[in-house]
């Protein structure tokens, strides 16, 4: 028997039975309640969701605890996390070009490791005077903080556990890989959105459809397309002044990487602590096409403002 859902991004009503659908790839997570077993997807805006109820006290703890990222650093930086870093770097470069000049601020929620803010921070074209990360993991925001004070940054960081604790209006908001985890993306758009200033910018970072490539994509809970996140932003009642997809392509990442390729990211990643931070930079960015836009890339990117 069918029912009806409403499609998280758009509203839309519509039958389960007459929508497609996927299976839900997943490799199973010991302790974790009852597993997504299939993606429904919109047949107004193609978004994809999850029709499973995920116990989100659960699922909180499961961010909160370092069990996502797993590890904790006393300090952070390209010697650290190659990859975060260059990915940070990557977006910065398509979010700078619309940032006006003078001082900004920026809240970056779901921050990680705060890579984006402390490249931001150091980029003279720019002048950072406040810096709010949001970010739940309790070991990674002690290790932003032990980074920041040992960094001589004139910008002002602000860490926050969630974003309940955030004051005041920020003139760039970033949403690095977070709308994917959200079941209720609508809702909390409003509740990240009332922290920009009337002229601000959103930036939006997120998987391109990943359940076509990854063998587990939990804890995902919804997956987009160009559509459907040009649809989610403009329900917010934001203009999209650019929407595109970067990174390798989803076909050459279904192609194994040769042996040669994998021998060498393995070399590099080992010895990434006495790599110069140049050499580091050239070697993930190329490695991970991080700043190539092409059609059907990993990452969709979006900018937007009101
Ligand atoms: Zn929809």
């Amino acid at each position: 028997m069918s029912s009806i859902l409403n499609c998280p991004v758009c509203d839309h009503p519509f039958d389960e039975g007459d929508a497609k659908s996927t299976a839900y790839p997943q490799a199973g997570t010991a302790g974790f309640g009852p597993m997504p077993r299939s993606i429904h997807f919109c047949p107004e805006c193609q978004a994809g969701f999850i029709t499973t109820v995920i116990n989100q006290e659960e699922l909180d703890r499961y961010y909160q605890q370092g069990r996502y990222w797993d590890q904790s650093f006393n300090r952070l930086s390209i010697h650290t996390h190659p990859g975060q870093f260059v990915l940070a770097q990557s977006r910065w470069d398509i979010i700078k070009n619309q940032m006006s000049a003078g001082e900004c601020s920026i809240l970056d929620i779901g921050a990680g490791q705060a890579f984006l803010g402390w490249i931001a921070a150091k980029d003279p074209s720019v002048s950072v005077e406040r810096y709010c990360a949001v970010e739940s993991d309790d070991n990674l925001r002690a290790s932003v903080q032990k980074t920041w004070s040992a960094g001589a940054i004139d910008a002002k960081l602000s860490l926050k556990e969630s974003l309940d604790h955030v004051e005041g209006r920020y003139d760039l908001i970033v949403l690095s890989h977070i709308l994917e985890h959200i079941s209720r993306p609508q809702e909390f758009l409003r509740q990240a959105l009332s922290f920009l200033t009337g002229d601000g910018l959103l930036f939006i970072d997120v998987p391109n459809q990943d359940y076509r490539f990854k063998p587990d994509v939990f804890p995902h809970l919804l997956f987009f397309d160009i559509m459907s996140l040009t649809r989610l932003i403009q329900h917010s009642g934001l203009s999209v002044l650019s929407i595109n997809t970067y990174g390798p392509s989803i076909t050459q990442k279904l192609k194994r990487p040769g042996a040669m390729e994998r021998t060498l990211e393995r070399c590099v990643y080992r010895f990434r602590k006495i790599l110069p931070s140049a050499a580091l930079q050239g070697f993930f960015s190329g490695h991970f096409k991080v700043n190539r836009c092409q059609e059907d890339g990993l990452w969709l990117r979006a900018l937007a403002r009101r």
